[in-house]
């Protein structure tokens, strides 16, 4: 007898949500509703905004519509996330009430730059689209002067990415023969770069940086922003240019219901991703899960990625008792785009004991393609 028809909800339709929504739709039959649920209609590929930031992509190339998921079979519900009632896995959206018999929380972080008085408007951003779509003319513009790209926060997106836009910008700067008039300064709220991964991925990035020429110092919070300065407490610097990566906090939706934590994150767990309520999962940056180092496991797209197919594979053995279930083990892998057509190669065990065990592989054009094939598997394949 064919199992009863089940409805999977699937809140958030970035990288963990639209890998959870394939996935599940590849192991279920049709009688099983695999629903997707977004704000917006379209879809956006975050690690491509630093190529939209150098001029080498379009908004358009990265972008594509959500709607793409119904022709295989994904019903895709465009609308708010209002309220979640884990307990009985009830969502409202967009004032409508919608039961599921199966919930995935992937809503991922919002961005929290209103904490850093002046940052907004005196500083520029890579880290949304319409961001990295304005730095990009005032990247081509200039000729001298100091850019200064900033972490306004230890807890951000993609540990990587701020590292990867200072050596994109020294790459273009170069490519435009103005470099020796443009210092580039990399100042962030961490105590090194990408500290999750290791002394050794830390010090082979500070490496690349000092290579470049990259004045780095690491360890200084920004409190305000003003025209042109930074303020790190007493301390102050001055800026032509001010690249930024913001802050982030936990989604309101997910702070205000039961899922989270005093944090305002789900603390999900590491392996099997579940909640403290049944059948309700919680996967990518929405979550906080604490590693042996007493760090949170890096907001990335590539756990999002591997968290959501454990999770569809949990999902799809407990409708049709069919494969296993899933159980995601710490391991990802991340490109660093380090400009000249390479990247180099961070990949590891995160939840190794005592600490993360991660190498980076030295800059190369292989790694560069990596990302560029990654990239066009997600904008054509995947919707
Ligand atoms: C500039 C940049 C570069 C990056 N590069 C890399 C990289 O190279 N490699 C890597 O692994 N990671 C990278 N990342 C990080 C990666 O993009 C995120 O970690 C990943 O997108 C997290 O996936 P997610 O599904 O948890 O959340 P998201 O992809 O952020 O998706 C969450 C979705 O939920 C929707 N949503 C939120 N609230 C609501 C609501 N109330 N109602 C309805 N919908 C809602 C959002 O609109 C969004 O579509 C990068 C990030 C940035 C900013």
């Amino acid at each position: 007898m064919p199992a009863p028809s089940q409805t999977v909800l699937i809140l958030g339709g970035g990288i963990g949500g639209v890998a959870t929504a394939n996935r599940l739709r590849r192991r279920l039959d049709r009688q099983h509703r695999v629903v997707l649920v977004n704000r917006e209609e379209h879809f956006s590929f975050a690690a491509s905004y630093l190529w939209v930031m150098t001029g080498s992509r379009r908004p358009g190339q990265v972008t594509t519509s959500l709607r793409r998921l119904e022709k295989g079979g994904i019903d895709v519900l465009i609308g708010s996330v209002e309220r979640i009632d884990p307990a009985s896995r009830t969502v409202r959206v967009s004032g409508r009430d919608v039961p599921a018999d199966h919930l995935v929380v992937a809503l991922g972080a919002d961005w929290a730059t209103e904490r850093i008085p002046g940052l907004a408007d005196h500083g520029h951003t890579f880290a949304t689209l319409p961001g990295a779509e304005r730095l990009a003319p005032e990247l081509a513009r200039i000729t001298s002067g100091r850019i200064t790209v900033l972490t306004a926060a230890p807890l951000y997106k993609c540990p990587a990415a701020p590292y990867e836009a200072a050596l994109l910008i020294d790459a273009i700067l170069r490519a435009r023969g103005v470099r020796d008039r443009v210092e580039v300064l990399v100042r962030s709220a961490e105590p090194a770069p990408m500290p999750v991964a290791g002394a050794n991925v830390s010090a082979a990035v500070a490496g690349l940086l000092a290579q470049r020429g990259i004045d780095y110092r690491p360890g200084v919070q920004v409190t305000a922003v003003e025209p042109g300065l930074v303020h790190f407490g007493e301390a102050s610097e001055g800026n032509d240019l001010l690249v930024y990566m913001p802050p982030i906090t936990a989604p309101r939706v997910i702070a205000d219901s039961p899922l989270a934590e005093a944090d305002g994150w789900i603390h999900a767990d590491a392996n099997t991703l579940a909640t403290g309520f049944e059948r309700v999962h919680a996967i990518g940056d929405n979550t906080h899960i604490v590693l042996g180092i007493g760090k949170p496991l890096p907001r990335a797209g590539v756990f999002a990625h591997g968290q959501a197919h454990a999770v569809a594979d949990t999902i799809a053995h407990a409708i049709t008792g069919h494969g296993q279930p899933g159980r995601f083990d710490g391991h990802g892998g991340c490109f660093v785009e380090t400009g000249h057509g390479r990247a180099a190669y961070g990949s590891g065990d995160f939840y190794a004991h005592p600490a993360p065990s991660v190498t980076l592989r030295a800059p190369s054009r292989r790694w560069h393609w990596g990302k560029v094939v990654f990239e066009q598997n997600v904008m054509r394949r995947w919707l």
